[in-house]
């Protein structure tokens, strides 16, 4: 059983707050768990590829990129879905891409964003593991997107 949450939309104050980070306390607890667990089932149930504790009304730093090819991206890699706790880029290339971009908490609209192409991730398990990961293509676009989420920005102000 998933709980599917509510999503905040556009002009809501819980999108514009810088979010907290996870506390050292909260790792793998029940909470964090299930914050995860819900936020997986809604973004799969809303088909996307994204989502940020922030869209759920939970402002705090965790967010899940999980690329795969669907209606609005029908080229995406396939990837597992990966729930990352305060993530932060230690590192980007210079080189940008354009590339299109949509919101759960933009509904109707698309646009053109630049982006770094690549980037490096460090990030926290729900256990508190710390992970470094790079990527590139979409899924540094995801994780570029969904850290703006953190940070009270939507895709929409970059353009
Ligand atoms: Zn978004």
């Amino acid at each position: 059983m998933s709980i599917i949450l509510p999503i905040a939309q556009r002009g809501e104050d819980v999108l514009k707050l810088i979010a907290a980070p996870v506390a050292d306390t909260e790792f793998s607890t029940a909470w964090l768990q299930e914050l995860a667990k819900a936020l997986e089932a809604t973004m799969l149930e809303r088909n996307g590829v994204g989502i940020a504790a922030p869209q759920v009304y939970v402002s705090k730093r965790v967010i899940i990129v999980a690329s795969r090819p669907n209606p609005r991206y029908p080229d995406a890699p396939e990837m597992e879905a990966i729930t990352m706790v305060n993530p932060e880029i230690i590192a980007q290339s210079s080189q940008t891409v354009l590339g299109e971009e949509g919101c759960l908490s933009v509904p109707d609209e698309r646009g053109q964003v630049s982006r770094a192409e690549q980037i490096t991730v460090q990030f926290f398990s729900l256990k508190g593991e710390k992970i470094i990961q790079s990527f590139h293509g979409f899924p540094a676009r995801i994780v570029q997107h969904e850290i703006d989420h953190l940070n009270g920005v939507l895709f929409v102000e970059r353009i």
